[in-house]
C-alpha cells in the first residue's frame, strides 16, 4: 500500500466526526476535511434516481469562473442510466460521456467519478475535479473510492437524523394539539358541569314550587271530603273527591318527572345508613294495601329473618312502591301478589311476583327505558308518564344493585331486585 493511501485511511475515520445534524454544514465539513487525503477543486454529489440526477451539493475550492454552472437536474435515459452505473468509479477527462452530460467540462481538467452507495443500493454519484497537474491517479480513485463510502454513510445518517427530527416535530405538533383540544374539552367539561348545576338548582326550585300548590289542593280537598268545615251535597262530594283523586295522581306523575331529572343530572344522592329492611318494605306494602284492597288482590309477604342492610331507606321505599303499584295496576281482580326476601351470602334478594297480564317477551328488554309504555287495557287512559320502571332501575344501579324481569303474557310477572352486601 502506498504511503499516500495509508496516510488517507488513517485520516478517513475523522472526516466523519465532523457529522452535523445540519445536512449542509455536515457536508462542507466532509469536504473541508476531505482535501487533507485528496486534492481537488470541484466536489459535486449527484443523487440518482430512476429518471434524473439532481445536484445535492457543490463544494468549490477554486475559482468558479472556469466552471460552467453544473445542470441542477439531468433527465436520464436508459442507456445514460446504464452509463452512469457502469463509468462510476473511473477516471475521466472533459471529453468523457458522464462530463458531457453534467457540462462539467474543463480544459486539460481530471475527474474522478465515484459511487455512493449503502449496502451496493447506489444513490448517487461522487464528482471530484483536479483543474492543475498532477491529473489524477490510481491510487486517487481508491482514495476517493473510500472517500465516497464516508460520504454515502455521512449523507444517509443526517438524512436520517432530518426524517427523526421531522418525525420529532410531528409528534410534538400531535402533542400540542391534543393539549389543546384537552383544555377545549375541560372547559366544555365546566360548562356542561355549570349547566348540570343550573339545572339541578332549577329542578329543585321547580319540585317546591309544584309542589306546594298542589299539597294545598290535595290537602283542603282532604279536608271538605272529610266534612270537617261542614256538610257537602253529594255532587259537591263527588267533585271534590275528584278534585282529590286528580291532584294525587298529578303529584305522582310530577314527582316521577322531578326523579328522572335529578337522576340525569346526578343530583340525587344515596343515603346509606344500616337500615331494618324487612320493616322498610313492610311499611311500603302498608301503604299499597288499600290500593290491592280495592281491587281484592291479595298480598303476601315472606321473609326468612329480619335484615339490617346499608341501604337508601326512602331510595328503597320508592323502588318498593313502583314494583308494588305496577303489580297491583297491572293485576286483574282477585289476583295474587307476592313480596320475598331471601338473604344470600353475596346478596340480598328482594322479588314482587304478581298474576297479572304479563309482559310480552320482546318487550323485556326495552320496558326499563325512559317513558316507555306498552299498550295494554291498564295504559289505555294515558294518565302515566311510563318513568316509573326507569327510575327503579335508576335507584337499584345506585346501590349498584340490578333488576331483573321473568314475565309471560297472562302468566304474571316477576321483578327480581338485587342488592350486593
Ligand atoms: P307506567 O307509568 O306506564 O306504569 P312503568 O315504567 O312503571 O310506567 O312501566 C312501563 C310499562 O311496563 C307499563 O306501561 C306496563 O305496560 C309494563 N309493566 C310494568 N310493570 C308491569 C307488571 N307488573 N305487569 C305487567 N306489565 C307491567
Amino acid at each position: 500500500m502506498s504511503e499516500k493511501i495509508e496516510n488517507a485511511l488513517t485520516k478517513l475515520p475523522y472526516i466523519l466526526n465532523v457529522v452535523d445534524d445540519d445536512e449542509k454544514t455536515s457536508m462542507q465539513n466532509i469536504f473541508a476535511n476531505a482535501k487533507s487525503i485528496i486534492d481537488y477543486d470541484i466536489a459535486l454529489v449527484y443523487y440518482v434516481n430512476d429518471e434524473r440526477l439532481t445536484l445535492k451539493y457543490k463544494q468549490i475550492n477554486k475559482n468558479e469562473k472556469d466552471l460552467k454552472k453544473p445542470e441542477d437536474v439531468i433527465l436520464l435515459d436508459k442507456f445514460l442510466k446504464k452509463n452512469i452505473f457502469e463509468t462510476a468509479n473511473s477516471i475521466e477527462n472533459e471529453k468523457s460521456a458522464i462530463i458531457k452530460i453534467l457540462k462539467i467540462q474543463i480544459k486539460n481538467a481530471s475527474y474522478i467519478v465515484t459511487k455512493l452507495y449503502i449496502k451496493s443500493v447506489i444513490f448517487g454519484v461522487l464528482i471530484l475535479i483536479k483543474k492543475d497537474e498532477p491529473k489524477y491517479e490510481q491510487e486517487d480513485l481508491k482514495i476517493a473510492q473510500s472517500l465516497g463510502s464516508v460520504v454515502s454513510y455521512a449523507i444517509k445518517d443526517v438524512e436520517l437524523s432530518n426524517v427523526f427530527k421531522l418525525q420529532l416535530k410531528a409528534l410534538q405538533e400531535n402533542v400540542i394539539e391534543k393539549m389543546e383540544a384537552y383544555k377545549t374539552i375541560k372547559e366544555q367539561n365546566e360548562k356542561i358541569m355549570e349547566s348540570e348545576r343550573a339545572k339541578s338548582e332549577f329542578f329543585a326550585n321547580m319540585s317546591h314550587e309544584l309542589r306546594t300548590p298542589l299539597n294545598a289542593i290535595i290537602g283542603f280537598s282532604d279536608s271538605l271530603s272529610c266534612k270537617i268545615f261542614g256538610d257537602l251535597t253529594s255532587k259537591q262530594e263527588e267533585y271534590v273527591n275528584d278534585i282529590k283523586v286528580s291532584g294525587i295522581h298529578l303529584l305522582g306523575m310530577i314527582n316521577e318527572i322531578l326523579d328522572m331529572a335529578k337522576l340525569e343530572s346526578h343530583a340525587m344522592k344515596l343515603s346509606l345508613r344500616d337500615v331494618d329492611l324487612i320493616m322498610t318494605v313492610q311499611e311500603t306494602i302498608n301503604i299499597v294495601q288499600p290500593l290491592a284492597d280495592k281491587k281484592n288482590i291479595k298480598l303476601n309477604f315472606e321473609y326468612d329473618k329480619n335484615i339490617i342492610a346499608k341501604i337508601d331507606y326512602q331510595k328503597i321505599q320508592q323502588i318498593m312502591y313502583n314494583l308494588l303499584s305496577n303489580a297491583i295496576k297491572y293485576t286483574e281482580e282477585k289476583g295474587k301478589i307476592t313480596v320475598k326476601i331471601k338473604d344470600s351470602k353475596k346478596e340480598i334478594i328482594i322479588s314482587v311476583q304478581d298474576t297479572g297480564i304479563g309482559i310480552d317477551k320482546k318487550y323485556h328488554g326495552k320496558i326499563f327505558g325512559k317513558f316507555v309504555q306498552l299498550e295494554n287495557i291498564y295504559t289505555k287512559t294515558g294518565s302515566s308518564t311510563g318513568l316509573g320502571l326507569a327510575i327503579t332501575k335508576e335507584l337499584v344501579e345506585m346501590h349498584n344493585g340490578r333488576i331483573t324481569l321473568e314475565s309471560k303474557v297472562n302468566k304474571g310477572s316477576t321483578f327480581t331486585v338485587y342488592l350486593p352486601k
